[in-house]
């Protein structure tokens, strides 16, 4: 074994592309660009497609769309007389009949050092009829030999000097020197699916020869997208074990619970009583809770938390409960307080905004454990040491934590029991995946008594119609939220367009528009948005999901610019900040004519369900996973080998395969055990090996 414990047979692949020969500074520097950086990596870059090529001896044989390696020799090289047009080399092939080779945008004189006048050269391309000649656009390889093109050449996500050959070349390289490796799959698995082993299947994809390889490809593909997703689940289950095994402190519910139950204005629901029964027998075993709420928004999670917390503080401990933002942090407290009054507990909220002898104040508070209860933001926790004794963290309102960030959280502290509440609905796929180290509770109903929100689509060119309408409901006591366009990666232009909306609002409804956005200084911002809770503005203009969580009763109407640009998820979530309290609920999803036919059957879709599980679907499926989780969160990588599709088919049974090799051999011990740990470093999933009780 090396120094950093990759076992011996797979080292080489670890080894960095700058030592590999054919790769030179400047090349390492493009193959960074994709995300290649050792040997490993470029196994792992698979091919998009194949080409087949065909030699042809002259142009008569040739047919067009075929991808073709021919012959030519140079004639001319005619210039574009406008910058847009293409240049054209001019060449003959064998038998005299005329080919062009098309490039567009030309800088320099590279073209002229190509193709001198009267050179023979070999040309890969797809072949074109051309206005009376054949074309071949950007050929694939030119050279003045005959090249030795594969007739199947898989075809590789490229980069800016980086040719395909290229690419072709240095993976055979490195899939020549690699070794063979034995087997983590179950042999049963294997032969069922008539996969291949580790090294074949890469063979089959990225040096196919036959079509009999070609063929298997696809069994190929699926073979290595399972090693990835084993790789990934059983990663994740061997923290999940590693953290459960962690000694907790049995904390049952207790008198506590029946008071804040007969303090309540309301009975749980059915779900509610289901999930702080989940909840409950995790906190009273001995064994660390990690437990992921899922609950749409306004589904009442915040009393679930409140109920956990307690089961902590009846324990002696102190609970905690981290909001994303310092709004959601104060919103917290002023929810939680007439019950805490009543159950005498000593609550404490610290912010970003509590500073100085305050904040040292609070801090001290937290040490000694005069406070029970904990309500804060992101920066209390960095620390969970700074806690006397923390038995509970909830974590709110929360999809940007990965996997490694929520294991720092409570690595530190002694026997922390975790829950984490989201108000995105996880798609079954991605809740294994980025969540797969904890269990998961779902809310799938709400609160009785909530009406459904009236999903309107109007055209912006209604826009007129909408202003009236928002003045009645104001005039009636309501409030409304204005979202301004989603101008991607552009906080100038989403700036200009939410303070000119602000602006023209202002016009129409004097000194009741506040305008919020994401580069205004904390304070400023909360200033802000105190405004709106409070009722004193009846308009809040705002440039994308400022608040997720925020509730404000009051705010019946949520208006949308440019809906067709958001995702429905996120439609989902900002629908979900109205119709929170008695009063029926609009919302006004702002369009741009003309509407394509897939935005329109996606705006559709938010208006005929409000189903937040069956949207955050029909969003994964139109949208692909990466998209889903958005750029800004930082959960684990998506997959690189396996595809949505794939995911989808294998997840549960990677799950389940690993469950039950994990109760055989939980230490990696067999030898199938030990060929799973050439596969977690091979995934770069190895973080929880050192958790592993054998080395
Ligand atoms: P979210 O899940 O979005 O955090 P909240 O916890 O803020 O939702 O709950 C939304 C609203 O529903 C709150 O006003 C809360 O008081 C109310 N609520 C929660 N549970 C119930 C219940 N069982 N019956 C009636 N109202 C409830
Ligand atoms: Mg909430």
């Amino acid at each position: 074994m090396s120094a950093r414990g990759i076992p011996d047979i797979i080292a080489p692949l670890f080894i960095e592309l700058r030592y590999v020969r054919g790769v030179g500074p400047a090349r390492e520097k493009m193959l960074a660009r994709l995300n290649l950086r050792r040997r490993v990596d470029v196994l792992f870059h698979l091919p998009t497609g194949v080409v087949q090529r065909k030699l042809i001896k002259d142009l008569l044989g040739a047919h067009a769309g075929e991808e073709v390696i021919v012959a030519v020799t140079v004639e001319q090289i005619e210039k574009p007389k406008r910058r847009t047009m293409p240049t054209t080399v001019q060449c003959v092939d064998d038998s005299k009949i005329p080919i062009e080779l098309v490039y567009f945008n030309v800088k320099g004189d590279w073209l002229e050092k190509l193709y001198p006048i009267g050179a023979r050269r070999w040309v890969v391309g797809k072949i074109e009829m051309g206005s009376a000649r054949w074309r071949i656009t950007h050929p694939e390889n030119v050279s003045a030999l005959q090249p030795t093109a594969h007739a199947i050449e898989p075809v590789y996500p490229l980069t800016a000097g980086i040719a395909n050959n290229y690419m072709v070349e240095l993976t055979r390289g490195i899939l020549t020197d690699a070794s063979a490796l034995p087997e983590w799959h179950d042999e049963h698995l294997i032969a069922q699916r008539g996969w291949s082993a580790w090294h074949a299947a890469l063979q089959t994809i990225h040096a196919p020869e036959s079509s009999a390889d070609l063929e298997q490809a696809e069994a190929a593909r699926d073979r290595l997208a399972y090693d990835e997703i084993l790789a990934q689940q059983l990663a994740l289950a061997i923290i999940r074990r590693a953290q459960k095994k962690q000694p907790g402190v049995a904390m049952p519910p207790g008198s506590l619970r029946a008071q804040a139950l007969s303090a309540l204005p309301f009975q749980l629901t059915e779900q509610q009583q289901k999930v702080i029964a989940e909840i409950d027998a995790d906190m009273a075993a001995l064994e660390r809770m990690r437990r992921l709420l899922q609950g749409d928004v306004g589904s009442g999670k915040t009393i679930i938390a409140l109920l956990a917390m307690l089961n902590a503080i009846q324990a002696g401990r102190q609970a905690a409960i981290m909001a994303p933002t310092e709004i959601l942090a104060r919103q917290h407290t002023q929810t939680l307080a007439p019950i805490l009054e009543k159950l005498k507990i000593k609550s404490i909220t610290l912010t970003g905004r509590d500073t100085g002898t305050g904040r040292a104040e609070i801090l001290a508070g937290i040490a000694n454990g005069n406070a029970q209860l904990i309500i804060g933001t992101h920066s209390l926790f960095q620390d969970a040491a700074a806690f006397r004794d923390l038995g509970l963290i909830v974590i709110d309102e929360q999809h940007k934590f990965g996997v490694h960030q929520r294991m720092k959280i409570t690595q530190k502290s002694r026997g922390t029991d975790m829950l984490v509440m989201t108000a995105t609905p996880i798609p079954r796929t991605l809740a294994l995946t980025a969540y797969g180290d904890m269990d998961v509770s779902r809310l799938l109903e709400k609160p009785p008594g909530r009406k459904p929100c009236d999903t309107r689509l109007v055209p912006m060119g209604r826009i007129d119609e909408v202003i009236a309408g928002i003045g009645r409901k104001i005039a009636a006591g309501e409030q409304v939220y204005w979202i301004c366009p989603l101008v991607e990666k552009h906080e100038v232009l989403r700036l200009t367009a939410a303070e000119d909306r602000a602006e023209m609002l202002e016009k129409f409804f004097p000194g009741q528009v506040v305008l919020v956005h994401g580069q205004m200084p904390k304070k400023q911002l909360g200033i802000a948005m105190n405004h709106f809770v409070r009722g004193e503005a009846k308009i809040l203009v705002s440039t994308t999901v400022v608040e997720v969580g925020v509730n404000v009763p009051t705010a019946t109407v949520m208006v949308i610019e440019h809906a067709e640009r958001f995702g429905l998820a996120q439609l989902h979530q900002l629908r979900g900040r109205i119709g929170r309290g008695a009063l029926p609920a609009t919302c006004l999803l702002l369009f741009q004519t003309p509407l394509g036919e897939m935005a329109e059957a996606r705006l559709q879709m938010m208006k005929s369900t409000d189903d937040g599980f069956r949207i955050a679907e029909e969003d994964l499926r139109l949208r692909g996973a990466g998209e889903f989780m958005g750029t800004r969160q930082s959960g684990d990588p998506a997959f690189r080998l396996a595809t949505l599709a794939q995911a989808n088919a294998f997840l549960e049974m990677a799950r389940d395969d690993t469950e039950l090799f994990l109760s055989r051999d939980p230490d990696l011990a067999s030898p199938r055990g030990r060929a799973l740990r050439t596969l977690l470093y091979l995934m770069d999933r190895h973080e929880g090996v050192q958790l592993l009780r054998t080395g």
